[in-house]
């Protein structure tokens, strides 16, 4: 197996790649930059989120796997010292095959400007975000016309974002086996023309909603850490993606509930 590792450029997540290299070289573990079978992300969530969108078209082929080097993360479940063991357990499994693997939906963004459609996809969520002034959209379920949006902006998370920014906004935590996403409402504005729901919304993976923002507004959308300011966008289509979902290595158990309860209730019953 070939392996790489993405790191957060602390000190200590530095000395724990310097470390899981020499492990690996010891145990004629190849890396491999661009074509590597697992990455070992060393860090907190945001690394992963950055090693998801460095191998985003390879997801097919690659395991992630996630050292914490801050507070427990939902992506980054191994503590520092525990570099060993998590690194013997990896060089334990030397075919791909062998890894035993828990997979997550993605949220698929298609978007639609005037000159063609381009898709991407996020780990947690995509937002969109109205710039000086309110968001203002139009939002469409299953092609029909659902409600019109006013206010900071929206929020389309996976299961496994729900946790993430999703949480703040008052949505749901959604276990990662359910296939769908979550529409989560930023600070809407509520009048006799501007209406919203007002509660998060979960749809399935047959179902898709799209987001037809003003004209020329100008906007910013983020894809987890990814930000980008476009006036081009014509409409965008949020789905669960269909051919593509993230894939993590399991060394051990860590069942998404004892996730939950760690990072945001505190009790540590392991
Ligand atoms: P950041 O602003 O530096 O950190 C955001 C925080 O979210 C970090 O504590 C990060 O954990 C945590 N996080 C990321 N993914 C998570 C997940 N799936 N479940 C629980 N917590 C999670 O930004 P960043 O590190 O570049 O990460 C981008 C993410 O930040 C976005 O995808 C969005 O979900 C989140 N965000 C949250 C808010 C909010 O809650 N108000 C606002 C903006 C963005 P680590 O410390 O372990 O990296």
């Amino acid at each position: 197996m070939k392996y790489n590792v993405i790191e957060r450029g602390d000190e200590i997540s530095k000395q724990l790649t310097d470390r899981f290299h020499v492990l690996a070289a010891q145990q004629g573990m190849p890396r491999d930059e661009e074509n590597p079978d697992i990455v070992l992300s060393i860090g907190g969530d945001g690394t992963m989120l950055q090693a998801f969108h460095k191998y985003v078209q390879q997801l097919d082929t690659i395991a992630f796997v996630g050292i914490h080097t801050g507070h427990l993360g939902f992506f980054a479940d191994w503590k520092p010292d525990e570099l060993d063991n998590l690194a013997a357990l990896m060089f334990s499994v030397t075919t791909p095959e062998e890894l035993r693997i828990v997979q997550y939906p993605l949220v698929e963004i298609e978007i639609t400007t005037g000159t063609g459609v381009e898709t991407h996809l996020a780990l947690n969520e995509f937002t969109l975000r109205g710039i000086e002034v309110s968001l203002v959209a139009q939002l469409h379920i299953n092609d029909e016309m659902f409600e019109m949006f006013r206010g900071d902006g929206i929020c389309i998370s996976s299961p496994a974002g729900s946790t993430a920014y999703n949480k703040s906004l008052g949505g749901a935590m959604v276990h990662p086996s359910l296939e769908a996403i979550q529409v989560a409402e930023i600070a809407s504005i509520n009048n006799r023309v501007y209406r919203t729901l007002g509660s998060p919304v979960i749809l399935p993976k047959h179902h898709h909603c799209d987001i037809y923002p003003k004209a020329h507004q100008n906007m910013l959308l983020s894809l987890d850490h990814l930000y980008m300011q476009r006036s081009d966008v014509v409409s965008i289509r949020c789905r669960v993606a269909s051919n593509a979902k993230v894939k993590f290595a399991r060394f051990r158990p860590f069942p998404f509930w004892n996730r939950v309860r760690e990072a945001f209730i505190g009790y540590d019953v392991k």
